[in-house]
């Protein structure tokens, strides 16, 4: 049985350790500290409970599946994986000290791989053991429900680690897309503007929360709304990747909506702190302007 390392087990790394699991891969789990990393884990039982409970998977699945994810208080036992998986916070001096401290245990041909939302890759695998090694393999939220994994290829990335990287993706078994590492790859280059722009537009008090949500998703035929969706990804995420998308091109077209930095500075992240758009501490989410 192959293992995978997967460091940081917050929404999307508990979905990729997860989905590596109920694949029949063995799942090592870290974060900054064992608790975390214990957190994680309970949280993908609560998922695979629930599962259980909608008949989708048998309760004797779910055990051994959760059975194969192991959570990790340091990165020792990522010595086992041949890929290791970082799904930590979107910075870019977090994931750099990760890389570091990871790359003194990572097997000789095991590979290292970031689910950066706008990291330029190139740029990262400066300082991961080795470049032609390293890769972007960026999963959608939530990782369990969503179908698609954008593989992103850095100047070094050697064909073999794209490959391995794929056959991994495919196992899982999610559609690949192929992207060069541009600033936020494919599906954030065109969806971050969007959100961004829903934050001016509330700012401006052009309409409230409600109004420009539902304004989109029945105008527009999206399943959500803008503000919606930028709770779900996280607003502190939705700040680091415009940020990225706006200092690495230059463009004044990709800078940061005030109101959002305002929202980040006051820790109103979205669902994951409870509030941000809309407030998430009753049965169901409130506008909160
Ligand atoms: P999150 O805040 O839910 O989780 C981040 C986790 O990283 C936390 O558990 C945190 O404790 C951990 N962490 C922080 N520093 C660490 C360190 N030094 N070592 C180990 N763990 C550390 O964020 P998330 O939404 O899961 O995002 C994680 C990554 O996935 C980011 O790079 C983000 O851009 C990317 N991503 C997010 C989405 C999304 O919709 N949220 C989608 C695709 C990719």
């Amino acid at each position: 049985m192959q293992t995978i390392g997967v460091i940081g087990a917050g929404q999307m790394g508990a979905g990729i350790a997860q989905v590596s699991a109920q694949a029949g891969y063995r799942v090592i789990l870290s974060d900054i500290g064992l608790p975390q990393a214990e957190k994680g884990k309970a949280g993908i039982a609560k998922q695979l409970s629930r599962l259980v409970e909608k008949g989708k998977i048998e309760a004797k699945v779910a055990e051994e599946t959760l059975d194969r994810i192991e959570p990790a208080a340091d990165y020792g036992s990522m010595s086992a994986a041949s890929l290791v998986i970082e799904a930590a916070t979107e910075r870019e001096e977090i994931k750099r000290s990760i890389f570091e401290q990871v790359g003194k245990v990572l097997a000789p041909q095991a590979i290292l791989a970031s689910n950066t939302s706008s990291i330029p890759i190139t740029r990262l695998a400066q300082a991961a053991p080795d470049p032609a090694r390293f890769a972007g393999v960026h999963f959608f939220n939530p990782v369990p429900v969503m179908g698609l994994i954008e593989l992103i290829r850095g100047l070094a990335t050697a064909d073999e680690t794209i490959t391995a990287v794929e056959k991994y993706a495919q196992t899982l078994g999610k559609k690949v897309v192929h992207a060069n590492d541009a600033p936020g790859f494919i599906v954030n280059r065109i969806l971050l503007p969007m959100l961004n722009e829903a934050c001016f537009a509330l700012g401006e008090n052009v309409a409230n929360v409600a109004d420009i949500d539902a304004a989109v998703q029945l105008g527009l035929n999206h399943p959500m709304g803008p503000l919606t969706l930028a709770d779900f990804v996280g607003l502190d995420t939705c700040l680091e990747i415009c940020k990225v998308l706006f200092t690495t091109t230059g463009d004044p077209k990709y800078r940061p909506a005030p109101l959002l930095v305002k929202y980040v500075e006051a820790g109103w992240y979205g669902r994951k702190t409870g509030r941000g758009f809309y407030d998430y501490s009753g049965d169901t989410p409130v506008p909160t302007r």
